[in-house]
């Protein structure tokens, strides 16, 4: 049995004469940028979400970036980011001239851990931005208060929790703002690039509308100097289609997630914990392991594949020069440990099964 790591091919086959229909939709319309299919997803997917305003842009780090030129982070400002996320969070702060402050993860849920953010906190910080890491929400309320306390904007990287939620409120509108991205291997993902911006603030949403479409609210008028980052027609008209299917394959994610968890009991692997008051997306299905590279092996071995999320931290890429090692054990551990077993919503409790057995098999003969 062969058993894909995302198998993007086969969910895009099953809503192929959908997607065909929206392809058709648009060339018919003859728009291409800023039109009815933008404005008709952008409503979609705010109500979706329970957020007044998505405002459409080219893809995730953008839509990261214009929020924090929107609330005017500027060059030595610092903002604190996970030490253990995707590049692109940091990659944001950085392209405003800001500086990355990471701060630790949770042992447990792998996001940030709130305990420590006060101590990041200088007379230079200006926001945080939260990652909900591999579809869990991170623990937003206890962040949300050090934030006020110290008067710090939040804005939530939600890239990979489309569908989640915390305590029974959509992610992307838990803070000032939120990002996401429609990349395609996203739960919600574009046949291409695509970002959102989400916010319940009637200004800042303003503002990001100019900011991804050189600064002009008008045709051909600019009060400020902007940017091109908008999410074309095809994209959301693409994106229309896949966002009446998210909650069914997020459960399907959460199905498979389940079966993972009840079945998995070597010693060896650490689960993925969910805190009862959350809703994962199960955008990642991440274990913790001391053998990975041996179990990633046989699991190849077995035709299962698998990866890394992430083995390389931000902090000690050769673009973050700063940094040091012996700050950051718990994300050094998870560089080390993690290893993501496969999730796509087209897999088949066969398949799910025959990647436990594959596991299982692997600590009875080692
Ligand atoms: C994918 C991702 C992004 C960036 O999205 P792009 O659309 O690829 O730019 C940002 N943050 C996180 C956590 C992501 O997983």
């Amino acid at each position: 049995m062969v058993v894909p790591f995302y198998d993007l091919l086969k969910l895009n086959k099953s809503i192929q004469i959908p997607l065909a229909e929206a392809f058709s939709r648009v060339i018919d319309s003859g728009q291409f940028i800023l039109g009815k299919e933008l404005e008709y997803f952008e409503t979609e997917f705010a109500a979706y979400c329970g957020v007044k305003h998505c405002i459409g842009v080219a893809n995730g780090l953008e839509a990261l970036t214009l929020l924090l030129h929107a609330y005017k982070i500027r060059p030595g400002d610092e903002v604190i980011v996970p030490a253990n996320t995707f590049i692109a969070t940091w990659h944001a702060v950085s392209q405003c001239g800001a500086i990355p402050v990471p701060v630790e993860p949770c042992k447990n849920t792998f996001n940030i851990d709130p305990q420590q953010i006060s101590k990041a906190i200088t007379a230079k910080t200006r926001a945080i931005i939260p990652v909900h890491l591999y579809g869990q929400p991170a623990d937003m309320d206890l962040l949300n208060q050090i934030a006020k306390q110290h008067g710090l904007i939040v804005i939530e990287d939600a890239a990979q929790a489309h569908g989640a939620f915390y305590k029974n409120r959509s992610v992307g509108g838990l803070g000032d703002a939120a990002a996401t991205s429609f990349y395609p291997g996203k739960n919600l993902g574009a046949l291409g690039d695509g970002g959102g911006i989400l916010t319940n603030n009637d200004q800042i949403a303003e503002h990001v509308r100019r900011l991804r479409n050189y600064g002009s609210k008008s045709k051909y008028i600019h009060e400020i100097v902007g940017g091109n980052s908008r999410l074309d027609e095809m994209q959301a008209a693409f994106l229309r289609v896949k966002l009446a299917f998210l909650d069914e394959w997020n459960q399907k994610r959460n199905h498979i997630a389940q079966k993972y968890s009840s079945s998995l009991k070597e010693p060896d692997i650490g689960l993925p914990s969910v805190s009862e008051y959350s809703r994962s997306s199960w955008h990642q299905y991440v274990i913790k392991t001391c053998h990975r590279s041996e179990l990633q092996r046989h699991l190849a071995q077995m035709g299962v594949s698998t990866l890394i999320h992430y083995p390389i931290a931000p902090y000690q890429q050769e673009c973050y020069p700063n940094y040091d090692a012996a700050d950051f054990p718990i994300t050094n551990e998870l560089s080390a440990q993690v290893l993501s077993l496969p999730i796509s919503p087209g897999l088949s409790d066969e398949e799910v099964e025959y990647v436990i057995s594959a596991i299982q098999n692997f600590y009875r003969h080692r």
